[in-house]
């Protein structure tokens, strides 16, 4: 027969799946022989399988009568007897911690004969009275489900036992029904109500934000009522409630933690109702239940080896223990306690780098806000690039460069931002839009910044023209106001909040260790490069970026685009290539933006020396390059020029409806005369230069977007033969790997083939994402992403998190079919996964050698890679 129920004694710890985390907890604190107020616990599958059939499951209504039974034998009362009642609480409590979003009833049992049984044994008709018209008000919210406002309507009398009436007579009114007087039937109702809790719809949102599964359930924990509202804790005999923890769960200093609220039953805590007192304060009122608590919390902690959170109740001077659970904490109490539980022997360095992650380290590097909790945002958006900033809002790009140039700290607000946004970009503080999510330009450019960014704050209305940014409560704000922007929270602020600076990021910067934060920080990050097998390389296209990424301990660049490097004063000669109407002409144009290119290049190999440089060859569309078709039209119209007119006939002739999917990448190379001679000349040279510095230049070749192994062929036999000749015109030996993208699925579905003419594959899985789903990134993200979201077809979006089942086939296709053909091919992943903690882990299980990520990424990149290998 199926077992439903199970006593505390016959449970632990290990069990959450079956008893729920709560009752897990129970059974184990009582294994250890703390005061745990008795019961039993009704299984998750009891739920699972009353919410699947709507009746109670076979078996289950007779093992509670038995547990009850005995449950009553051993204490020697009676559930709802006339003398001394039993009371009970009716507690939900799932897998995963889901606090206060399930339903929990107290004090069943009662009615009009015991409650004044409870009345004499208490000693306080009041006190009995009351628990009566909780157990109401409850029972008929939860069980009944009678709207909360049909009880809060009535003031709170002098007189309970008038409320109580009252009470009775809302639940009459509201369903036709009397308050069951029978014990049982109540425990009944309540253990179901419990269940259907699970699917309350508070409960649902909790769980698809927490990723928590629907189909778990949640158990019940049916407990021995003991009463904190006993009379306050004048005397060693009084009573109260309280929470506490083992550790300080906001700094992970050592200590114990919590407040205490005299006179109190537990719900009062946490519905705020009364100002509670510092846990210290119970010594003081009750020096034996404190020291008692100090006791078995030191006992927690040992049995975890963790921070604990305990919530206790002391009953007329006796301490109960009513639950515990290993805590819930701030990034900065995660990293300190993991190393202070080193430091205490209860762990090893392993189970401390295991018990961080990526996203906690990434909250630490940044400066943050000073608690600002009570400040009501102006709009909330996606929290896009973590950290803090204040500023005066700017509306483009020219003007956020204007004002930071003399100094001020600029906002830049914009709908979406494009590549033209860049140097205001780079001018400001935060960048704020109000349309596109994670991956959109403006999110993927600030992060790779590691610029604060909101986007896609919808509540706002941008006015670029008018200069305004209207916000949902209508204020109007004008360019110049000061608005401050969190963007690790995703929060819009009017004027400036105060800016608390972050030594976390100050360490990675700098090595500079300031206290225990850094140090447990350190080495936690020292534990994980030591356990790590996939590389972190960097995204760096600049040498400050390139010298950042060093800092912030990347083995190398694993993608430096080249496309940068023809904006900006380049841009004309760009053009001249593509106007060019002869060799020549585009020789010339070639011939100048060679030693350009060489020098970024050269500062770029001497920020890296010794560690390789992934250099891609030139990958979007040339038409990116060259000025806006209307803007065009219009200067044509008002004022033409033989050379607009010549430019406007090129736009208007390269115009394509996909150009995500047109003459780009490697295509760029195979019809551009001189294109890829150009670049792999500008990469050699480089290479030659800093070797005739004595340096150690590891410069390798990357192809975009190819699909068939004879497009790199073609490519590489062109690449070869400039490394043979600049090789030949220095006298030095200029060798460098030539490997390519693998970013369609053609390619990960030939890589067999293309591994033979490639020295390393590297995944571009944001192209990979969009051609394998067959969507546009900047247009899907704020068109039908969010419905897709909703309706769970997405559990997160392809485009931070890895799609394993799709785009991660085609990745362990891809590496299977590569290394078939040549044992050892290097691979690694440069797309925005390869900062994604989940994608990291990924990468590691599918044997990839490295992953590259934004600069800003890398020491979050570096952890992950960490706990994955452990
Ligand atoms: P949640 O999961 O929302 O924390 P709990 O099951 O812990 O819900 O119940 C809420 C509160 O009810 C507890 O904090 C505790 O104070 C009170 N409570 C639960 N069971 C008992 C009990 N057996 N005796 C006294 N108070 C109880
Ligand atoms: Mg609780
Ligand atoms: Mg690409």
């Amino acid at each position: 027969m199926t077992r439903y129920v199970y006593a505390f004694a016959e449970g632990g710890r290990d069990m959450a799946d079956v008893l729920g985390g709560k009752g897990a907890n129970l059974a184990e604190m009582t294994r250890l022989g703390l005061p745990v107020p008795p019961g039993f616990t009704v299984t998750t599958r009891a739920c699972r399988e009353y919410l699947a059939t709507g009746a109670e499951p076979e078996g289950l209504g007779a093992q509670v009568a038995h547990a009850l039974a005995e449950l009553e034998h051993r204490i020697g009362r009676e559930l709802g007897g006339r003398d001394n009642p039993l009371l009970l609480s009716v507690r939900s409590g799932s897998k995963f911690s889901m606090p206060g979003m399930m339903e929990t009833i107290l004090d069943i049992g009662l009615g009009d004969e015991s409650v004044l049984g409870l009345a004499k044994a208490a000693d306080s008709e009041r006190f009995a009275w009351d628990s009566y018209r909780r157990l109401l008000q409850m029972y008929g919210r939860t069980v009944l489900g009678i709207a909360p406002g049909l009880f809060d309507r009535h003031e709170p009398t002098d007189d309970p036992a008038q409320l109580v009436e009252d009470f009775k007579q809302v639940i009459r009114d509201a369903t036709g029904e009397e308050f069951p007087q029978d014990p049982g039937e109540q425990l009944y109702r309540a253990i179901r109500a419990v269940f259907r809790s699970w699917n309350s719809e508070r409960a649902r949102l909790y769980r698809s934000r927490e990723h928590i599964p629907d189909d778990l359930g949640t158990a019940v924990n049916i407990q021995v009522m003991v009463f904190g509202n006993l009379g306050p804790t004048a005397t060693s005999r009084g009573s109260g409630t309280g929470v506490a923890f083992t550790r300080d769960p906001a700094t992970g200093a050592r200590g114990v933690y919590g407040d205490y609220l005299p006179d109190a039953q537990g719900e009062d805590v946490v519905a705020g109702i009364r100002n509670a007192v510092p846990l210290a304060e119970l010594d003081r009122l009750d020096p034996t239940s404190y020291r008692q608590l100090v006791d078995h919390m030191g006992t927690l902690e040992h049995q975890y080896r963790d921070l604990c959170d305990i919530e206790f109740t002391v009953e007329r001077g006796t301490l109960w223990m009513l639950q515990t659970r290993v805590g819930k904490r701030t990034a900065e109490a995660a990293f300190r306690i993991a190393e202070a539980l080193v430091d205490e022997r209860m762990i090893g360095d392993d189970e401390a780098l295991a018990r961080v992650g990526g996203a906690q380290l990434a909250r630490l590097m940044f400066p943050r806000f000073e608690a600002h909790a009570d400040t009501r945002p102006l709009a909330h958006g996606v929290p896009a690039s973590p950290g803090a900033a204040v500023g005066a809002i700017v509306f483009d790009s020219a003007e956020a460069v204007r004002r930071a140039a003399t100094g001020d700290k600029v906002i830049l607000v914009r709908r979406e931002t494009t590549p033209d946004d860049l140097p205001g970009m780079v001018a400001a503080e935060a960048v704020l839009t109000s349309r596109g999510g994670k991956t959109s330009h403006a999110a993927v450019v600030a992060r790779g910044m590691g610029k604060v960014c909101v986007c896609g704050a919808e509540e706002l209305t941008v006015d670029v023209g008018a200069r305004t940014l209207t916000a949902p409560d209508q204020a109007v704000l004008a360019e110049g106001t000061v608005i401050s922007v969190d963007g690790t929270a995703g929060t819009v602020h009017l004027g400036a909040l105060p800016l608390a600076d972050s030594p976390v990021g100050r360490f990675l910067d700098t090595g500079e260790r300031d206290g225990v934060l850094t140090d447990a920080v350190a080495r936690t990050l020292e534990h994980a490069d030591s356990v790590r097998r996939l590389g972190v390389r960097a995204n760096a296209d600049t040498p400050e970026d390139a010298a950042r990424a060093r800092r912030y301990g990347a083995d190398g660049i694993g993608l430096c685009r080249t496309e940068h490097m023809f904006l900006g004063e380049r841009r004309s000669l760009v053009e001249a290539m593509i106007l060019a109407e002869d060799e020549t002409g585009r020789c010339a144009a070639l011939d100048a933006l060679l030693p350009l290119q060489r020098d970024d290049f050269t500062a770029i190999l001497a920020a890296m020396d010794g560690l390789p440089v992934t250099i891609r060859l030139i990958d979007p569309p040339l038409h990116e390059f060259l000025p806006d078709r209307t803007e065009l039209a219009v200067r044509v119209a008002t004022h033409p020029t033989t050379h607009d007119r010549r430019l406007l006939a090129a736009v208007e002739r390269m115009h394509e409806s996909n150009p995500m999917l047109g003459l780009r990448g490697v295509r760029l190379g195979l019809v551009v005369p001189g294109l890829v001679e150009m670049q792999v000349r500008a990469i050699a040279e480089a290479v030659v230069e800093r070797l005739r510095v004595g340096g150690d230049p590891q410069a390798e070749i990357m192809v975009p977007l190819v699909g068939a192994v004879e497009e790199l062929r073609i490519v590489r036999e062109t690449a070869q033969r400039v490394l043979a000749e600049v090789s030949d015109a220095s006298g030095l030996t200029v060798d460098c790997p030539i490997g390519t993208m693998i970013e369609l699925p053609r390619a990960a579905l030939t890589a067999g083939r293309i591994a033979e003419a490639a020295d390393f594959f590297s995944f571009g899985t944001n192209d990979l994402t969009q051609t394998a789903w067959g969507l546009s990134r900047d247009d899907a993200e704020a068109s039908f992403f969010p419905a897709y979201l909703a309706q769970g077809i997405f559990a997160a979006s392809p485009f931070e998190t890895l799609d394993r089942d799709g785009v991660g086939r085609l990745v362990r296709i891809a590496v299977e079919e590569g290394r078939a053909t040549k044992p050892g091919l290097k691979t690694g992943v440069c797309g925005e996964h390869g900062g994604d903690p989940d994608s990291i882990h990924f990468f590691h299980d599918t044997g990839l050698d490295y992953v590259s990520c934004s600069p800003f990424r890398v020491p979050a990149a570096r952890l992950e890679a960490g706990r994955a290998a452990l």
